[in-house]
């Protein structure tokens, strides 16, 4: 088979963005994915999985000339943030507004924007998909890497990435390691109707030992974010619909009154997953497979967007001045700049969920003001936004 220029081990919303975007710069890709992403339909109802992308996702969604069909296909803009504590009288408000801007992000469909960028990965020439398909052996010389896929195709590449998410497969076939912690928490989402209007509004109350986020989606339903101790999950996914909805609207403090309807549940395990080096010999590792982090911030997909940005500059700036772009003194580049943020984030993600976490007193007292502090210092709390817009 004719070698490419690089290899993408995962087509989730982190590979294929790094897929287009690197076809759209000239190079040649081959993507390997076991599972084509179900057809989106308008009709369908609108899916469990959502994600709140941040301005710098929907501006590399632009980019690669997707983000038009998301938007008019089903997203929706959410303008404020409330962050209060259930423990303390400490409150973190956000408002578009205050930084010139429509909006503070999007809360769109896993599955839509799957849908869209696998159609575009349909669309480019540049692009070779390979799925079904998985990588059953990998090796590196000092040309190229090659893959050997479990329908018998070989594919050599000089570069690839793995974008096969927390569980990669790629990531442990190069004998890269992970630094875990399991968090003990269930995320459980639903998406609810309120008595209020959300008013596009992502509201977030820390409770003891829990969070409960509600996310505006565009039919004017919540897409709820629970994260609960194990034991309590199971309770909780056990309770019929009237005693969830009752305890949720207890939950976020009746904010957006009773809630009156739900979906079905489903519910995903909370941990944190740092791998200890993004790269090996022609090989780098990017998104979820990278950097796995608790949802209570909402960055997961935004962090591994950021990564497509940094590697897709990295790579393009090598191949322009004739250079081998996938030596490690290039990738190195990636590597520093995205792990140092990467594992930032994701430690101070890991400090709120231990601060709020806690439901003892003297920690109580300190989350509270560590609010109220945020809150009313204006740069501080410029700084929280910009981070949430993924411009810091
Ligand atoms: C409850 C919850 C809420 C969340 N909310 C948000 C949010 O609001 N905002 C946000 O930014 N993030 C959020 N996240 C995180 C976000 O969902 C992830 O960060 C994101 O899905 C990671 O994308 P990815 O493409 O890196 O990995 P994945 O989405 O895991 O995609 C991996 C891809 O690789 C494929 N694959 C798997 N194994 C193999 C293999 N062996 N070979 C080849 N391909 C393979 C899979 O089929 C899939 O297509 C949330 C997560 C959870 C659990």
């Amino acid at each position: 088979m004719k070698p490419c220029d690089v290899a993408v081990v995962g087509a989730g919303m982190v590979g294929a963005a790094l897929a287009l975007a690197l076809a759209r710069e000239g190079f040649e890709v081959a993507v390997i994915e076991p599972r084509a992403p179900k057809p989106w339909n308008a009709q369908d109802e609108i899916d469990l999985r959502v994600v709140a992308l941040a301005p710098s996702s929907v501006e590399l969604f632009t980019r690669l000339n997707v983000w038009h069909e998301i938007a008019a296909a089903r997203a929706s803009a959410y303008r404020r943030m409330r962050v209060w504590d259930a423990l303390a009288p400490g409150k973190l408000d956000f408002d578009a507004a205050d930084e010139g801007r429509a909006a503070l992000g999007w809360i769109v469909e896993n599955r839509l924007i799957q849908w869209m960028l696998w159609q575009a990965l349909q669309r480019d020439a540049r692009i070779t998909l390979h799925c079904p398909a998985t990588v059953v052996a990998t090796e590196a010389t000092a040309e190229r890497r090659t893959l050997t896929l479990d329908d018998g195709s070989i594919i050599h590449a000089k570069l690839t990435v793995a974008a096969d998410g927390a569980d990669s497969a790629l990531r442990a076939m190069s004998g890269i390691i992970t630094h875990d912690r399991d968090y003990g928490q269930r995320a459980i989402v639903a998406h609810v109707a309120t008595q209020r209007a959300h008013e596009s509004t992502a509201w977030q109350r820390f409770l003891p030992g829990a969070t409960i986020a509600f996310l505006p989606l565009a039919d004017g339903r919540s897409s709820i974010v629970w994260s609960v101790p194990e034991a309590e999950s199971v309770r909780v996914l056990a309770l019929d619909d009237d005693a969830f909805c009752a305890e949720l609207g207890t939950a976020l403090d009746f904010r957006l009154g009773r809630v009156i309807a739900t979906t079905p549940r489903a519910s995903f395990p909370l941990r944190l997953k740092l791998a200890q080096r993004y790269l090996a010999p022609r090989f780098a590792l990017i998104g979820d497979a990278a950097h796995a982090v608790h949802p209570l911030a909402g960055q997961g997909v935004n962090l591994g967007l950021r990564d497509v940005e940094e590697l897709r500059n990295v790579l393009v700036e090598a191949r322009d001045a004739k250079r081998d772009f996938a030596v490690e003194s290039v990738l190195r580049r990636y590597e520093r700049r995205r792990r140092s943020d990467n594992t930032l984030s994701a430690q101070a993600f890991d400090a709120i969920q231990r601060v709020f976490g806690s439901d003892a007193m003297p920690v109580a007292a300190l989350r509270g003001a560590g609010l109220s502090v945020v809150d009313k210092i204006g740069p501080l709390k410029l700084a929280f936004a910009r981070h949430a817009a993924g411009r810091a």
